[in-house]
């Protein structure tokens, strides 16, 4: 008797399998990759602690959209602002509070905001590296209340490569001065970011509902920031779909490689003819299923299997968004390591290869994180 898919959790041996990482490859990641992809001349994958070669992180799977570190009351305001949007666009209420993250976790414990436990946080991204997850993006900026040196110190204990993000947010999260900057300054500041700080990517950068004018400026301004430093950009869509392919039409448009960009929360978008989702896809964009490891689930496997029919494996991208007590493993959740193994063996199930999936969770990632700095590191 078969377990039913949504019972369905694989273990790290279960994993390592379809990662194409036996217990000794694990180990041994220049081992790992039989046809690993190729990386430009001098590129590095920047993590809070140090820059590593691409090649060096094909040990395990990289996620990326992830929050390690959040203001305590930033998912209390962001569940406030996602009923108000969704009830202004006629969208029936999610299930549970958790608006567009799929079904609401079970429901936190009371006491300090869980992030602030870095005890318990490092526990948990300790279990996601025992689980596959070789390295984890963090899509906080100052903006969302990440503080970096938080960062570091969770990565210190736990062993994980972690990558940071910058950056501006959404519309309601932005600081007031944004109105009044011009595309221009905002770049500065973005770029003052990446100089202050190690950070290894631009995310999450969004559109929370239309596209408003200072989300433009924002967009135009990350556009710059990128050609100045180089580094990959993913985004943050609010309402469903809404603004997918404006947010990357003003991206190209300021000269962004669409290789270079995932456009994301695109599993939020459910269409069984993935047309928004072909769309970017053959523009050569990456499209982000990055909500994954839930009950929502069901609805995202046809719609992956479809983009891999249709021979975009290449440019699909899995996460998780975790954000939320309820999710780590020692409140009952899945925890970090929730897209690999809760999310992978349905598309397993569903009839992707390892080959496939092994490409998908270790492989595009690293292609998208990749870049060759135009400054040195300082810290
Ligand atoms: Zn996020």
């Amino acid at each position: 008797m078969t377990k039913p898919l949504d019972a369905t959790v694989w273990t790290r041996r279960e994993v390592l399998g379809v990662l194409g990482l036996g217990a000794v490859a694990a180990t041994l990641p220049e081992l790992a990759s039989a046809e690993a992809p190729a990386f430009p001349r001098g590129a590095v994958i920047r993590t809070v602690l140090k820059d590593y070669a691409p090649e060096d992180l094909a040990g395990g799977a990289t996620l990326f959209h992830e929050h390690l570190n959040l203001a305590s009351d930033f998912m209390t305001r962001w569940t406030g602002y996602a009923a108000a949007t969704r009830a202004a666009n006629g969208i029936p209420p999610a299930a549970g509070a958790a608006a567009g993250r799929g079904t609401a976790p079970p429901p936190a414990p009371s006491g300090p905001f869980f992030m602030q436990d870095l005890e318990l946080m490092s526990e948990e991204i300790r279990t996601a590296k025992q689980e596959g997850i070789g390295c984890l993006v963090d899509g906080g900026h100052p903006d969302m209340g990440r503080d970096f040196n938080v960062l570091r110190e969770l990565s210190t204990r736990s062993g994980m490569p972690i990558v940071a993000g910058a950056g501006f947010y959404t519309q309601p999260f932005y600081p007031t001065e944004i109105a009044a900057m011009s595309e221009e300054q905002i770049a500065q500041a973005i770029i003052k970011q990446c100089e202050t700080e190690p950070v290894g990517v631009f995310g999450e950068i969004g559109s929370w509902d239309d596209m408003t004018a200072d989300e433009r400026k924002v967009f135009r301004a990350i556009g710059k920031a990128h050609l100045a430093t180089n580094m990959s950009i993913f985004t943050h869509t609010g309402i469903p779909g809404k603004a997918a392919l404006e947010q990357l039409d003003l991206l190209e448009d300021a000269g962004v490689k669409p290789e270079r960009i995932v456009i994301g929360h695109l599993g939020n978008l459910v269409d069984a003819n993935v047309q928004v989702q072909k769309a970017i896809c053959r523009r050569g964009a990456f499209v982000g299923f990055d909500r994954q490891g839930g009950p929502g689930d069901a609805q995202q496997v046809p719609m992956v299997m479809a983009l891999i029919e249709a021979g975009f494996a290449d440019r699909l991208m899995f996460s998780s968004d975790i954000a939320a007590a309820g999710q780590m493993k020692r409140n009952g959740g899945q925890g970090y390591a929730k897209t690999l193994t809760v999310f992978v063996p349905k598309l397993k199930a569903a009839g992707a290869s390892d080959d496939m999936l092994r490409a998908i969770m270790v492989d595009n990632p690293r292609r998208f994180l990749a870049f060759v700095p135009k400054k040195q590191r300082k810290t």
